[in-house]
């Protein structure tokens, strides 16, 4: 035996076992056949024996959870037992589980042929012992039934049910043990639920029918077996359902399943890139921990780890364990302009330098770091006093202003020190640092050495950001308002037209005036939506004043321009714009541009101003005298008027130095065809004295302060209200009287 393949072995078993059962089988349809009741043979019996041999098993139940099948089939054969005998049950129970099998087996079940025989011996066995055991106890079935005994014929049902479940379980838990290799009781123990259930519930069944049939009547019959019927239905509608829903469960699953084994995969990947990468990562930290914390230009430490040293400086001087420290902020002096004129690599030559100087000057407890740029930073330790980062400071601003040879020549630049000291008032490195910042910005704007930082500094700071932060509202907020001042022809006294002035109503700081926000906007960007904003706002004021009334027709408004926006190329497109929403003339809108803007950068001004022209607007130069501006250039300009700076104005005296100026200008204007306009006349003196000069036009608070526009409206009703400031002998005489000398000038 040992040499032979197990599944031989087996065949062998399952060989033995057929051989051992057929000759009962065979002796049991034998048996059947022989005694079968041809003279019972009625339509009943055909009935019974259609419905059990080819429906019966399509009937069929899984109880849900168990292993346990019902069929209808045994029902039937017991209830063909109790109506037609022993012989007619075996017949039946063969007959069905062959066509049963091979219905199996048509259907694409893999039953084997052999199987096929040994279930069908199973069955005529099981049911042969079961008419055995029935003729032993009682006779038979029919003088049971005949007696009208019901506890008899319980018992009866008994007896049906007990061998058939002992035999039948047996012979199939036998023939499973062999196939399955397990052991007879095992296999029995799993079964013998589903049999016994099977058996007992087809035998009770079938004395129900039986008792129907005989004692009541064929319709009570059909009813039982409706019900049974809606029965069935619907508990196999509900195990059904049971089942999908398991199944469904089942998919859910399983989907999941595999979507979490997808994710373990992924995550595997993942770990295996990690690792890889992590190997490249160690290999190169080093080098990247350097450029984490050097600067690549100078080899210093860059902005982090100065920060690093500074955090452990500050948490040591928490636990007091350390003296006083002090950061210095450095900015170097006109760098940008030093880079752009002489290139990038001599101005990256003069940071190197500049940091090795530096380097030179401290000790090995101290640090210095570059930042960014022409940014660096000195950090302090253990400090005795004040006085000695002062002279440190003052020792590092002389150092930096020695001269640096580069590429053969000698460059001289110049540092801004801001100091901060570290105190425990600071919680955070960066905050030293911030501070140090402010104080050198300080510096630079005081164009001192350097700079300690105090608090009103910061107090200053803070506001000015806030300031900033509002700003930014502003625009949307609304917050603006026009205040517009009235410009005078200075011979008859007639208003001319007015100047735009913004006032920003701020929320709580109430009337901001301009010099306070203007240089912020500008840096801010915000100038350019503010701008547009004020043009298109004075432009339709004053197309709205000039439709009041004839008189006002040729009154201008001026608007300034930021030198910020000047150089903004949508400029023009914007001017137009506004001109066509507004139905203002543009001969009615005059532009302020400041001699510093338009000198600035003079060839592109040139350019810039041919095409405000263009648009049919006319330029005034403001704060005229005040720039650098060159009279070559000036001629060029494709401007209409100048206007003189109010701080000639208010110092001009008859002989003074500033009383000449205003006079030039005057002459000159002239000479170029140039209207001028004087600000800030305050008294009839200032009014005479540019009379006499020739002066055309003036604004001033000798004739209005900036007023809100509904102020304004009441101006205009009132046109001679300055006529009383001189006598009327005085109208109409400026040219006459205008003593100036004629200039030439340079080509
Ligand atoms: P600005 O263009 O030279 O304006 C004239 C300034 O002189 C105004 O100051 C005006 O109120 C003031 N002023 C006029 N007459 C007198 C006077 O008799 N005595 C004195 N002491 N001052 C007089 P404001 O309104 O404070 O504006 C200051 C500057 O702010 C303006 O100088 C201008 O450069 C700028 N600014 C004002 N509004 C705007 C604007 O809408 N856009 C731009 N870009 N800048 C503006
Ligand atoms: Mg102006
Ligand atoms: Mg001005």
């Amino acid at each position: 035996y040992n040499s032979t393949h197990p599944m031989e072995r087996k065949e062998q078993i399952i060989n033995r076992y057929l051989i051992c059962l057929a000759p009962a089988g065979l002796a049991a349809v034998g048996w059947s056949v022989y005694g079968f009741p041809v003279q019972k043979a009625d339509i009943g019996l055909l009935i019974l024996s259609v419905i059990t041999v080819f429906f019966s098993s399509y009937l069929r139940i899984q109880l849900p959870r168990t292993k346990i099948h019902l069929t209808i089939s045994d029902a039937l054969i017991f209830l063909s037992f109790l109506r037609y005998g022993g012989e007619v049950a075996v017949m039946l129970a063969v007959l069905e589980t062959a066509f049963t099998s091979l219905n199996f087996r048509r259907q694409g079940v893999t039953i084997r042929f052999k199987t096929v025989v040994i279930n069908i011996l199973i069955a005529a066995v099981s049911s042969f012992g079961t008419a055995m055991a029935v003729k032993l106890i009682f006779g038979s079935a029919e003088t049971v039934l005949r007696s009208g005994d019901n506890s008899m014929y319980l018992w009866l049902l008994a007896a049906m049910a007990i061998p058939q479940f002992l035999i039948n379980s047996v012979l199939v838990a036998s023939f499973l043990a062999i196939k399955t290799g397990n052991t007879v009781w095992g296999v029995w123990n799993d079964y013998c639920l589903n049999a016994f259930v099977m058996f007992f519930s087809g035998a009770a069944l079938a004395g129900v029918c039986q008792k129907s049939l005989d004692q009541i009547n064929i319709f009570m019959f059909i009813g039982v077996v409706g019900i049974f019927a809606v029965v069935y239905l619907t508990y196999r509608r509900y195990t059904d359902d049971v089942r999908r829903t398991g199944a469904k469960a089942e998919n859910a699953e399983r989907a999941r399943a595999e979507q979490a084994e997808e994710h373990v995969r992924e995550l595997q990947h993942y770990v295996a890139e990690l690792e890889k990468s992590g190997h490249a990562l160690a290999e190169s930290r080093e080098k990247f921990r350097h450029a984490a914390y050097h600067d690549a230009l100078t080899g210093l430490p860059n902005r982090n780890q100065f920060l690093e040293a500074l955090k452990e400086l500050l948490a040591k001087s928490r636990t007091g364990e350390n003296r006083r420290f002090a950061v210095l902020f450095l900015d170097l002096n006109r760098f940008k302009m030093l880079n752009e004129s002489l290139g990038h690599s001599v101005g990256d030559r003069m940071i190197s330098d500049v940091g090795e100087r530096l380097s030179q000057m401290v000790r090995g407890t101290d640090l210095v770091g570059r930042f960014s740029g022409d940014e660096f930073a000195i950090l302090l330790t253990d400090l005795n006093n004040t006085a000695a980062v002062m002279n440190f400071a003052e020792k590092v601003a002389k150092q930096i202003s020695e001269p640096f040879t580069l590429e053969g020549r000698q460059i001289f630049t110049s540092v801004s020190i801001g100091i901060a000291f570290g105190t425990s008032v600071y919680n955070h490195a960066e905050e030293i640092l911030r501070d140090a910042d402010i104080a050198m910005y300080y510096a630079k704007e005081t164009q001192r050495d350097y700079v300690i930082f105090d608090r009103e500094m910061h107090t200053r700071a803070v506001s000015l950001l806030e300031l900033e932060t509002d700003l930014r509202f502003a625009v949307d907020r609304n917050e603006f308002e026009l205040f517009y001042q009235p410009i005078v022809d200075l011979d008859d006294l007639k208003l001319k037209g007015f100047e735009a002035l913004i006032r920003w109503n701020h929320p709580t700081r109430g009337l901001v005036p301009p010099f306070e926000f203007i240089s912020l906007a500008e840096s801010t960007g915000i100038i350019i939506p503010m701008t547009i904003m004020i043009l298109r706002q004075a432009c339709r004021q004053m197309a709205a004043w000039q439709r009041m009334s004839d008189d006002n027709a040729d009154l201008i408004v001026s608007v300034n321009l930021s030198a910020k926006h000047f150089k903004h190329p949508a400029l023009i497109d914007e001017i137009r714009a506004i001109l066509i929403d507004t139905g203002l003339r543009p001969t009615s809108l005059k532009l302020e541009i400041t001699e510093s803007a338009v000198m600035e950068n003079a060839e592109t001004a040139i350019e810039m101003l041919q095409k405000i022209k263009a648009t049919g607007v006319t330029i005034s130069i403001d704060d005229f005298g005040t720039g650098y501006s060159s009279l070559s250039y000036l001629h060029r300009f494709p401007i209409d008027t100048l206007k003189i700076d109010r701080s000639f104005v208010s110092t001009m005296e008859a002989g003074s130095e500033n009383g000449e100026i205003v006079r030039t200008v005057i002459a000159l204007a002239r000479a170029l065809k140039l209207n001028v306009i004087a600000e800030g006349i305050e008294s009839i003196h200032q009014l005479h004295q540019l009379r006499n000069l020739g002066c055309e036009m003036g604004q001033g608070y000798l004739f209005s302060r900036p007023l809100p526009a509904g102020e304004i409206q009441k101006l205009l009703a009132d046109t001679s209200r300055w006529r009383n400031i001189l006598p009327p002998n005085e109208f109409g005489v400026i040219a006459k009287n205008a003593e100036y000398t004629q200039l030439r000038l340079p080509n």
